[in-house]
């Protein structure tokens, strides 16, 4: 944790917050970020890592995650300091700045840039009681190291581009994969799932998961034939659960911000009603607003250029200037 009072502080790693975190250190402030999930990436990583996209300008075809990647070296080049896993829960004017509230602390800033996506993720869970109970005790929502997963046999549970993904890279490391797919094929790209029919991945088509039994730590997983109901008791040291993640607005919308929807309303700054914060990205409405990673790249550039003016009214040179830069 730290008191120190920074320039900005970024709520959201997604694309959009890690270019603001980019276009932060370009500027000379100095940047933090609170991302809510334990990985950086919003959408891209938690919902279509493997996905391509043909809509960045100057680059014909890129995967999801291979963008995350390349906005995480351009953004770290600078000095940020990084928060995952902590959701921002509250936002508070403390004589002429504003204090961040996390689980782990209070953090103050200068200035905010939210650029929260569509809120923040939670991971999507089926309705099988006292299923929370195995969290910390093999029951998992992601896979952030497979090699945390080393020698163990591995239940992986959902159809998704994370699921396929997930159950691909343990399989090199896992001294046994099986996937429970609920339906008869795979939503994830079709290069993945062809990967996956010639991997050592047992899949079990058309089951699901009925509960998690073990004692301390949980060993066994009981999944069940959705067309005949029959059980079968899989012996397993771990188990994801990669069903997607559910986006939830949560506390930003009780900041006292103006809200349309579920977003928050800026002016052509990208200024909230808030002085001092500003928001870009999915989160961000305006007149003629499209939700593009394109559009966010330019109107997180956008907030961070007028916060810099925020913080120094003094100076007129155009923001964006290269006497403005510096690195860590
Ligand atoms: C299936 C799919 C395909 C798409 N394909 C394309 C495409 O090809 N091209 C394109 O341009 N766009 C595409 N999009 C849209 C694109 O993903 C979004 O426009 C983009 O992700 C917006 O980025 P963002 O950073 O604003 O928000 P997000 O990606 O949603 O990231 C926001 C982050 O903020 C975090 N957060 C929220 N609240 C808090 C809080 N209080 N504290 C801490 N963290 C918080 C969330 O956990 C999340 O990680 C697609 C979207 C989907 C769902």
């Amino acid at each position: 944790m730290s008191n120190r009072v920074v320039d900005v502080t970024v709520i959201g790693g997604g694309p959009v917050g890690l270019y603001g975190v980019y276009t932060a250190g370009f500027q000379g402030l100095s940047v933090r970020l609170f991302e809510s999930l334990p990985q950086l990436g919003g959408q891209l990583t938690a919902l279509y890592p493997e996905k391509y996209i043909y809509d960045i300008a100057g680059i014909e075809a890129i995967k999801a995650k291979d963008l995350i990647e390349s906005l995480k070296g351009q953004a770290f080049q600078y000095d940020a300091e990084v928060y995952l896993g902590e959701q921002v829960l509250d936002l508070v004017a403390v004589g002429g700045h504003y204090v961040l509230k996390t689980g782990s602390g209070e953090y103050p800033t200068k200035t905010v840039v939210i650029s929260g996506g569509l809120g923040a993720f939670t991971p999507r869970t089926p309705d099988i009681v006292g299923l929370e109970e195995w969290e910390g005790r093999g029951l998992h929502y992601m896979v952030q190291d497979p090699l945390r997963f080393k020698d163990k046999r591995v239940l992986v549970v959902g159809g998704g581009d994370s699921a396929v993904d997930w159950a691909l890279s343990l399989a090199d490391v896992a001294s046994e994969v099986i996937l429970v797919h609920r339906r008869g094929s795979f939503r994830a790209a079709a290069d993945s799932v062809f990967r996956l029919e010639e991997s050592l991945v047992s899949i079990k088509y058309y089951h699901e998961l009925s509960r998690l039994e073990g004692e301390k730590h949980l060993s066994r997983a009981v999944i069940y034939d959705n067309r005949t109901q029959e059980e079968t008791v899989v012996s397993v040291d771990e188990v994801v659960m990669a069903l997607g993640f559910v986006p939830n607005l949560g506390p930003i919308a009780n900041w006292d911000l103006t809200l349309e929807g579920k977003s928050l309303v800026v002016n052509s700054e990208m200024r909230t009603n808030l002085p001092g914060v500003f928001a870009a990205g999915d989160v961000a409405v305006y007149p003629g607003k499209v939700k593009l990673i394109t559009v966010g790249f330019g109107e997180v550039a956008t907030a961070v250029h007028n916060a810099y003016h925020y913080l120094h009214p003094e100076d007129r040179k155009p923001v964006g200037h290269s006497s403005n830069r510096q690195r860590a």
